[in-house]
């Protein structure tokens, strides 16, 4: 059997990692800036997070939801408390989309209405509603095009009001736009948008699959804006790379049995990553890092010649050049053995390196990265 074609693959076979380090199979050494799509926060096999999951896959790997899975509180129980989110029940799943699919089930199911407000730009999953509340025809199938989802411009608060009524089930929003671009929402625009949630009764979902678990500085990118949406969805860095995926929901909704379900959900060696992952970012001060990383890339790349805009928050870095940015990308992965990320901006590149990432490891990619843009001048 042949694999269904859907990925343009690079000719490269990682065989090991470590940190912000990949080893191919050929034996050369890669930096890895990106994370494999935003997912490593902690790092790539750290020695804390292996430990935890091969002493798990001992004891127990995988038992259903048909039985009490005790880490799957002590996990509940962490999130809420770095996050701020303590009053919140968890559900868990096992990927972006299914998060995103099960708020806007949850939602729907609590009001009633069938309407999701989304936005330019936004990117929610591959599947059914997910790929429905996603700006990307290009991934939408004749059977995800759906009348109940509307889509107002990015940070356009009077596009969103106007769309925003009592008929509207949901308003989802990414904490910062990833896919898009690294898209920041305004602080006002955040909180514009929770207020005319409140006056119409529409949910406010903040989709932080990849924007959320540290990334940002804060646990959440939407803490900059000191709002509190009704539901929040995590996956990505949550497991380092281990599927699991969550919906934090506020406790105004009521649980009902086999409303929502899954089978594979919040299995013990899911549990043990997403606890892993947990106390390493609180053992390490990661957000701290984040900030302080964050701010150093930024500040060094900011003023580079082709350099249009450097935008994001904590380690979501977007750099926007003056031209397309695919030739730069092919030349830091092949020639200077660095990874970094593309979005649905041509221009813009997404850098987003594990949490703990250390400043001599930036160093070199600032260096790179100049020499590139320099040299691509030239040429
Ligand atoms: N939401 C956001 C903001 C994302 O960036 C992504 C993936 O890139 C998803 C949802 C979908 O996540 P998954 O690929 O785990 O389904």
């Amino acid at each position: 059997m042949n694999l269904f074609d859907v990925y343009p693959l690079f000719d490269i076979e990682p065989v090991k990692a470590l940190g912000a380090w990949i080893t191919d199979k050929k034996g050369d050494r890669y930096l890895d800036l990106y994370g494999g799509h935003a997912v490593i926060s902690v790092g790539h096999s750290h020695p804390y997070y292996v430990d935890m999951l091969s002493r798990q896959l001992h004891k127990i790997g995988f038992y259903s939801n048909s039985v009490k899975i005790p880490l799957q509180e002590e996990l509940a129980d962490k999130l809420g408390r770095q996050s701020g989110y303590i009053d919140y029940s968890l559900f868990l799943c096992n990927s972006g989309a299914e998060a995103n699919e099960n708020a806007f089930k949850l939602a729907s199911f609590h009001n009633g209405r069938k309407e999701i407000v989304a936005f330019t730009g936004s990117f929610h999953g591959r599947t059914s509603a997910a790929v429905s509340a996603t700006d990307d025809p290009s991934i939408s199938a004749p059977v995800n095009h759906s009348p109940n989802f509307v889509f107002a411009a990015f940070n356009d608060i009077e596009a969103a009001e106007s769309l925003i009524t009592d008929k509207t089930c949901a308003v989802v929003i990414e904490g910062m736009q990833g896919v898009g671009g690294v898209q920041v929402p305004d602080i006002g625009f955040l909180k514009k948008l929770q207020e005319k949630c409140h006056a119409t009764s529409a949910i406010l979902i903040l989709d932080e699959v990849q924007s959320g678990y540290g990334r940002s500085g804060r646990f959440f990118a939407h803490q900059f804006a000191e709002i509190k949406p009704d539901i929040i969805t995590v996956a990505k860095g949550m497991g380092n790379g281990f599927p699991v995926a969550g919906v934090l929901i506020s406790p105004d909704f009521k649980p009902r049995h086999s409303m929502l379900g899954t089978t594979f959900g919040g299995n013990h060696l899911a549990c043990a990553a997403g606890i892993a992952v947990l106390d390493i970012i609180e053992q390490e001060a990661l957000l701290e890092n984040a900030l302080a990383m964050g701010s150093y890339l930024a500040s060094q790349t900011k003023g580079m010649e082709g350099i249009k805009e450097v935008r994001g928050l904590g380690l979501m870095i977007g750099i926007e050049l003056d031209f397309p940015c695919a030739d730069i990308r092919k030349q830091l992965l092949f020639n200077d053995k660095i990874f970094t990320g593309s979005s649905s901006n041509k221009n813009t590149l997404r850098i987003l390196p594990p949490l703990n990432i250390k400043k001599e490891e930036l160093d070199i990619f600032i260096g790179a990265f100049s020499h590139v843009l320099e040299s691509n001048k030239v040429a």
